[in-house]
């Protein structure tokens, strides 16, 4: 077997200057192996510093590992090492060089210097002691040039931290990275900006912290909202622990330069407020769901699905002290202009019993829809089979690639590939029970029951059990949107589940009468009266509403009525015209007028 002549390339981030300098620097020791009758392998190292002697770390740089292989018998102690030039290999301070690159030497290693062909080994350097002596000299001059362009760096980042501190916008991009929602992308003289894809996702983790939700829920909950996941990985846990007890929520920016820390105050857009950050932290020691009586569990909060009609602002949730919740516009106080003038806010129960009225259509017609999606999967099916084949191929190959040659660039290759195989086969597990149960005749049935079991009035009526939390995921997954008036006296309920289409719930002509309609974005608005409901005495089936349900246009008021059944069934009180007719407080003064 020939003898192995590893190249070490080290290059930057900076990929103007990183491809071209690659190719040459791969190009050249290929050629220098052909000439010497040695085999080729490689080792690479991309961004990581030659300073502090972070490119030595067993685990963390290929260089690293190499030496560790050696030094364990998995590759042999006559390798070569090629290298453009010896500062490739360390730019630490010269004693910590010499004696990393001497101890290098003494494994039985041979190192050739690119640029001038130089080679280092036992047997040269015994034999001529000047090799060394240049060695240790090239050695300091790599440390004098790094600790120059250090302390550059340095100076010009207080520069900017100073900028930043005499409340001028900086983006200081030369300590430490950014945090993944944002945006550092522009002008060390400009603020950074609210990420363009990761921003939202970020909200949604904050908000879903200040719920009090556990991490393994927030990360189903983004593995379902953004399946594209994070920077292309999966979400995990740690992604949101670290987040959560990062000051960065709220702005705050710590920077370590060199041995001192720096806390910058409004360096980034915030994600909540600094008190808001304070109660995450809380809410996070207490771990349990109901830590208090008084932690309680909106169904709409948080989610920025719910919208105040006057303003357009969304509407907060806000638990009362005999642990009632009610839906608030803030957005007055928060705005600088267009929001409400005065807080006002409206029971809790109302807009959740109506929306539980909503959300059973939405159900029934996503679950009608999916059961249709069963054919659709075949075509994920077999995209999942065609992949794991191919993934199949590659690790066969890299495996048989580093059985002839080490590489520690190959052993990641092959971590890799076996990583995807394991998530792809794991999908197929799950979609092809999704397809099984989808399949099951009896499937629509099943899932109806357990909706029921989910919204019943029990947990409707108790804000803070724990089942609502299951509750709304289904309501983030499933309503589009819900705007809340308040006018003339009377409130006003809108709900969407799908384009175009409102469920509108009112207080309509005398005092203590209601009524609800579905209004379309086209079409002219059918007015049913409640007493219409009143009439409605034979409790019809599941099976007819799944039927209904293909006539939806005309059968509207019967689903309709259906749906105030089952409720019924699962305990849910009449809806009362006098829950539409709130009376005036004296604390709640603001009077709105019907918007046009
Ligand atoms: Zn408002």
């Amino acid at each position: 077997m020939k003898t192995q002549l590893y190249s070490y390339v080290r290059w930057s981030s900076d990929k103007q200057t990183g491809n071209s300098s690659l190719e040459r620097q791969t190009r050249k020791s290929k050629e220098y192996a052909a000439r010497n009758g040695l085999e080729w392998a490689e080792l690479r190292d991309e961004a990581v510093s030659a300073y502090r002697g972070a490119n030595w770390d067993e685990k963390k740089s290929a260089l690293g590992g190499f030496i560790g292989a050696v030094k364990s018998g998995l590759v042999p102690s006559d390798s070569w090492l090629y290298v453009e030039s010896l500062d490739r290999l360390s730019r630490q301070n010269v004693l910590d060089a010499t004696e990393w690159f001497i101890s290098v030497l003494k494994l039985g290693i041979t190192i050739v210097t690119g640029l001038d062909e130089h080679v280092y080994n036992r047997e040269s350097i015994a034999a001529n002691a000047t090799g060394l002596m240049m060695s240790i000299m090239l050695f300091a001059r790599a440390n004098e040039e790094s600790e120059t362009k250090s302390k550059r760096v340095v100076s010009h980042t207080k520069l900017l931290i100073e900028r930043h501190k005499e409340g001028k916008p900086a983006t200081i991009k030369s300590a430490g990275s950014h945090v993944w929602w944002i945006d550092s992308t522009g002008d060390e003289k400009e603020a950074v900006k609210p990420h363009p894809v990761m921003w939202d996702a970020a909200k949604m983790i904050v908000e879903m912290c200040k719920e009090g939700h556990s991490v393994f829920r927030i990360v189903a909950a983004l593995r379902e909202r953004y399946p594209y996941g994070f920077k292309g990985r999966d979400w995990s846990g740690s992604t949101i622990k670290n987040m959560r007890v990062n000051p960065a929520l709220y702005g705050c920016r710590i920077m370590q330069l060199g041995k001192d820390e720096h806390k910058l105050e409004n360096y980034y857009p915030p994600l909540c407020t600094e008190a808001e950050f304070y109660r995450i932290q809380e809410v996070k020691s207490n771990n349990k769901f109901r830590a208090n009586k008084s932690s309680s569990i909106s169904l709409l909060g948080g989610m920025r699905l719910i919208r105040c009609g006057q303003c357009g602002g969304t509407m907060n949730t806000l638990t009362t002290t005999d642990g009632k919740i009610r839906y608030v516009c803030s957005s007055g106080l928060a705005s600088k202009g267009g929001g409400c003038t005065r807080s006002w806010s409206l029971s809790g129960i109302l807009i959740e019993h109506c929306l539980m009225i909503v959300l059973t259509h939405a159900y029934f017609d996503d679950s009608i829809r999916n059961q249709n999606s069963a054919t659709d999967l075949d075509g994920q099916i077999e995209q999942h089979e065609v992949r794991i084949a191919e993934l199949n191929t590659e690790i066969k190959n890299i495996a048989s690639g580093i059985a002839k040659h080490y590489s520690e660039a190959l052993v990641e290759l092959l971590a890799a590939a076996e990583k995807e195989r394991k998530q792809l086969v794991q999908e197929l597990d799950r979609i092809n029970q999704k397809k099984l149960l989808l399949t099951t005749q009896s499937v629509f049935e099943t899932n109806m029951v357990n909706f029921f079991e989910l919204i019943q009035w029990g947990i409707i009526s108790d804000p803070t059990h724990e089942t609502r939390v299951k509750l709304r995921e289904i309501v983030r997954r499933l309503m589009r949107s819900v705007v809340i008036h308040k006018y003339d006296g009377i409130v006003s309920l809108q709900y969407s589940y799908k384009e175009g289409e409102y469920f509108v719930f009112e207080g309509a002509g005398k005092r203590h009468e209601w009524t609800h309609y579905i209004k379309r974005d086209k079409d002219t608005s059918t007015v049913v009266s409640a007493e219409i409901i009143e009439q409605v005495k034979n409790h019809r089936l599941i099976k007819d509403i799944e039927t209904s349900l293909y006539n939806l246009e005309t059968a509207q008021d019967g689903m309709f009525n259906m749906v105030l059944d089952m409720l019924a069934i699962v305990n849910y009180p009449k809806l009362k015209g006098s829950q539409f007719w709130p009376k005036k407080s004296s604390t709640e003064r603001t009077v709105f007028k019907k918007p046009e």
